[in-house]
């Protein structure tokens, strides 16, 4: 696997850590436990990191030099292919001949390494994008900075070079038909997973809170994720504001966690969120919280009465998965993955578009109907289930035999 510019090793929930870090482990995991060894090469990022570190028996973190450890963005990686390539190919060129059966790159900077090692390699190339500059610039938010150009292009050539490319759901794979023309019988769908043992609701709501020290007869809308324009969190602040003007009495027993740390174009003005809250009103409710390990993060989900998601743009939404499988339900905006991910009326609410007054009406729902987070909470759960990576894995597992088929095949032919 390619991870040219986050590693698997790094916390989610802040600058280029986030989903696809969760989702490498995770996948990584499970693919060695079915006997398919993993190795995971990323770009070191400070000086004293091993060449190699095992993340799990089967799954080998392989760092690479290329660039300087500090002070590079994602968009500077571009200029760095070249060396992490270099990387790449020294280290294979150290084992013995065909020691890598299939390439699998994740994020379009991934993608073009792994277009020319699968290709000297003569083995299969699988490609993930996580996310895609053009269904990104299609639904910004306001005032946010579109993805360059030069992604696009990026992104257009390994569409065309990949032998396989894995969407999270149908919807990514009609966007990579529809934007990139991806060849239909290339597009494979696999959803991604949640971890059911750690996300799971274990002792309850009452127990959570009483760890968390948050009140227990608290209406608690959550939102977790990196703290950037994409993600929408000034929406729930917004529609926290609403909530509160319509019913000044709420105050009192109101309070909006945001968990996770500034990303992306968000961190040109780390401090936007806090002064919204301000602005708004509503600081007093809101408690910014850094990011938590995976273990912390359960908790707050638990806590919750509600996880709210309004993305402008969600290839998945793993959070949306995570807090189902602890019993909370989610109000999302019916964008990317997400209503694949939520069930509308029955694991939590999609809602159309970003005005705040609409988020603000869905939660008021669960300030009338108390009973509402657990009988949705308890379908959350029921949904989750069959959302467990090792069904993942197993489908990556199929296409990885397909490319491989494939591969031979056309070698052969
Ligand atoms: N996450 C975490 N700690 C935090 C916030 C987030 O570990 O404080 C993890 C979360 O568990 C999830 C991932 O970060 O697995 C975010 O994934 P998602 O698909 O929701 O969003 P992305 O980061 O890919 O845009």
């Amino acid at each position: 696997m390619l991870s040219v510019h986050t590693s698997p090793l790094h916390q989610p929930g802040t600058g280029d850590a986030g989903g696809m870090n969760v989702y490498i482990v995770e996948l990584a995991k499970r693919l060695a436990r079915t006997g398919i060894e993993v190795e995971v090469f990323t770009r070191a990022t400070t000086g004293d990191l091993p060449c190699e570190v095992e993340l799990a028996p089967g799954v080998l973190v392989r760092h690479v030099d290329a660039g300087p450890y500090e002070g590079l963005s994602k968009e500077d990686l571009p200029a760095q292919l070249c060396a992490f390539t270099h990387g790449v190919m020294r280290a294979e060129a150290s084992q013995r001949p065909g020691h890598y059966d299939l390439v699998h790159s994740h994020y379009w900077l991934s993608g073009h390494v792994g277009w020319l090692a699968a290709d000297r390699w003569n083995v299969p190339l699988v490609h993930a994008m996580h996310t895609m500059a053009k269904v990104k610039n299609a639904a910004l938010a306001r005032g946010d900075t579109p993805e360059p150009a030069a992604r696009v292009i990026g992104e257009t050539q390994i569409v065309g070079a990949a032998d396989r490319l894995i969407a999270n759901t149908e919807e990514e794979a009609a966007e990579l038909i529809r934007h990139y023309a991806a060849a239909r019988e290339k597009v494979a769908v696999v959803h991604p997973g949640v971890n059911l043992d750690r996300f799971r609701p274990t002792d309850g709501r009452d127990a959570a809170r009483a760890r968390l020290g948050l009140p227990r007869d608290a209406v608690i809308p959550l939102f977790v994720g990196r703290i950037q324009p994409l993600k929408a969190p000034d929406i729930l602040l917004r529609a926290v504001a609403v909530l509160l003007t319509r019913d000044p009495s709420l105050r009192d027993r109101l309070v909006v966690p945001v968990v996770g740390g500034p990303s992306g174009t968000g961190l040109a003005r780390p401090d936007r969120l806090h002064k919204l809250a301000a602005r708004l009103g509503v600081a007093d409710v809101v408690r910014f919280q850094p990011p938590v390990g995976q273990e912390g993060l359960a908790d707050w989900y638990r806590a919750a009465s509600v996880l709210v998601m309004p993305s402008y743009s969600e290839s998945f939404g793993l959070v949306a998965m995570e807090a189902q499988a602890c019993g909370t339900p989610v109000v999302a905006a019916a964008v990317g993955g997400l209503p694949v991910a939520v069930r509308d009326g029955g694991t939590g609410f999609l809602v159309d578009g970003h005005d705040p007054a609409r988020y603000a009406d869905v939660l008021r729902r669960f300030v009338d109907r108390p009973g509402l987070t657990d009988e949705l909470g308890a379908a959350a759960v029921r949904h989750a289930q069959s959302f467990g990576w090792e069904a993942s894995a197993q489908a990556t597992a199929e296409v990885y035999d397909a490319a491989v088929r494939r591969h031979r095949f056309a070698a052969s032919a």
